[in-house]
């Protein structure tokens, strides 16, 4: 009953949130650069950001995450960060011998004005960085954007530094996957295998964050994109992104710099932005969608056609990030379902335009929120007036899940308090069929514990 002083009273509030649905910059920059393979990523800031941003990845993956950091003191606070960054720099390669290092920034770094690049230069011509390997930064302010923000500079920054320009094209195509987990990269790569489709993934957290236990400790796991894939990147024939918020800048910044094409697109998440992602790389690549792939998503229709009745008219709240928000809104109203509150913390264009594509006109009585006022607390406050049948966002969902009795659904990030995340995809036809199973598990378990006896049965 933490919540339970949550008042039904909504006030506009220009200058405070409560229970922000987002988290902070470099975060997303860590889990991105995690995805370069031999990549150890470096916050140049006080050692409690790095600490908390470490602590929260590896909470969310149960898996040892490991990055450098500048370890800011007052004095570097005062005079800036540079020998901190040129220091770390020597030990990172003498001691830990990555192929990358991937920098990014912290508020008091940004506040200070560090300049990374230059940084950088310096460390190159002192001979701190050796030949053949590389150091790719972000500015990752937090006091703009979320972690998806710093995410997409991340993933932009492969792009700046490492893509490589190149006149003869190849017949593969890049996939900017954008913030999944990586049971998620994982399918999408199974999805081109299965569709004969040669694709470099990046970045791709596969074999990082869910790597199996072997009783040997490895500081680089086996996974994630190589120096010299992402090199190559400048090479493909197309770039499929997945995303619009996460991916675009990414795929954007690929196409000005390598004349690499590319087409933005939603997550595969739910049956639709599935379909329009499979007809992408049908259409991209000229191959034929394989009977499997076929015949995988003719069960994600049988589900929906033999549970309907279930899913029909059930109120959903959801919260999180803004392109899981987009597909999932689309499936459930594919579903007839009703995605009645919607709130992200991540800014970015075009959001609120996205979520009204993805909502058809069907659930008028939707509440849509973006930006610092989009928080949990605001949600709670409509679920208080006027109920949802079901939750569906990140374990901080748990506090009003357990106030209102209402059954969540852990997707998004962080989610610290489960598994199976890493593990199992939500992309794809096999994600779609593990969310249905789990929207129906969660909907029918509360039937079935909270009907009256009188009309408690063997099928509900
Ligand atoms: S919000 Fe800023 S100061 Fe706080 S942990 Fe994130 S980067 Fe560090």
């Amino acid at each position: 009953m933490l919540l339970r002083h949550t008042s039904t009273n909504v006030v506009e509030r220009n200058a405070l949130t409560v229970n922000p649905a987002k988290t902070c910059q470099p975060i997303g920059a860590m889990y991105a650069a995690l995805g370069i393979h031999r990549c150890l990523p470096h916050s140049h800031g006080s050692q409690g950001c790095c600490a908390y941003h470490r602590s929260t990845l590896t909470r969310h993956y149960k898996e040892p995450v490991m990055a450098g950091t500048s370890s800011f003191t007052e004095g570097s606070s005062v005079f800036g960060g540079q020998s901190n960054l040129l220091q770390a720099l020597d030990n990172l390669f003498t001691v830990y011998d990555p192929d990358v290092v991937a920098v990014h920034t912290t508020c008091l770094s940004e506040t200070i004005g560090d300049d990374i690049p230059q940084i950088a230069d310096k460390a190159r011509e002192k001979g701190l960085i050796p030949a053949g390997k590389y150091v790719i930064h972000a500015n990752t302010p937090s006091y703009a954007g979320s972690h998806v923000t710093g995410f997409s500079t991340m993933v932009r920054a492969m792009v700046d530094y490492l893509a490589e320009p190149s006149a003869a094209k190849t017949q593969a195509v890049n996939i900017i996957p954008g913030w999944v987990e990586p049971s998620d990269m994982r399918e999408i790569k199974r999805l081109c295998w299965q569709m004969g489709v040669e694709a470099t993934v990046f970045p791709d957290t596969s074999d990082v964050l869910d790597a199996p236990q072997t009783g040997e400790y490895e500081f680089y796991p086996k996974g994630g994109v190589t120096v010299g894939e992402l090199k190559q990147t400048g090479s493909a024939m197309a770039t499929l992104a997945l995303g619009h918020t996460a991916s675009s800048a990414a795929a954007r910044a690929l196409d000005t710099k390598c004349g690499v094409p590319c087409e933005i697109l939603d997550l595969p998440i739910g049956l639709s932005a599935t379909d329009r992602f499979v007809d992408a790389l049908r259409r991209t690549t000229n191959v034929t969608v394989p009977q499997y792939v076929e015949d995988e998503r003719g069960r994600v229709v049988d589900i929906v056609t033999d549970m309907h009745q279930y899913f029909s008219g059930r109120r959903v709240a959801l919260w999180g990030d803004p392109d899981q928000l987009v597909s999932l809104t689309e499936f459930l109203v594919d579903l007839d379902m009703r995605p009645v509150y919607i709130v992200t913390g991540t800014p970015g264009k075009k959001f609120l335009k996205r979520i009204d594509k993805a909502l058809d006109g069907r659930v008028p009585e939707a509440k849509v929120r973006q930006g610092p006022g989009a928080d949990m607390f605001l949600m709670h406050q409509w679920i208080k007036n006027e109920p949802v049948d079901l939750l569906i966002g990140n374990t901080y969902g748990k506090y009003i899940s357990r106030d209102d009795g209402i059954p969540l659904i852990r997707h998004g990030f962080p989610i610290l308090d489960r598994i199976g995340h890493s593990y199992f995809p939500t992309v794809g036809y096999a994600g779609a069929m593990r969310l249905l199973e789990k929207i129906l598990d969660a909907v029918l378990s509360r039937e079935d514990r909270e009907s009256p006896e009188e009309s408690f049965e063997l099928v509900m």
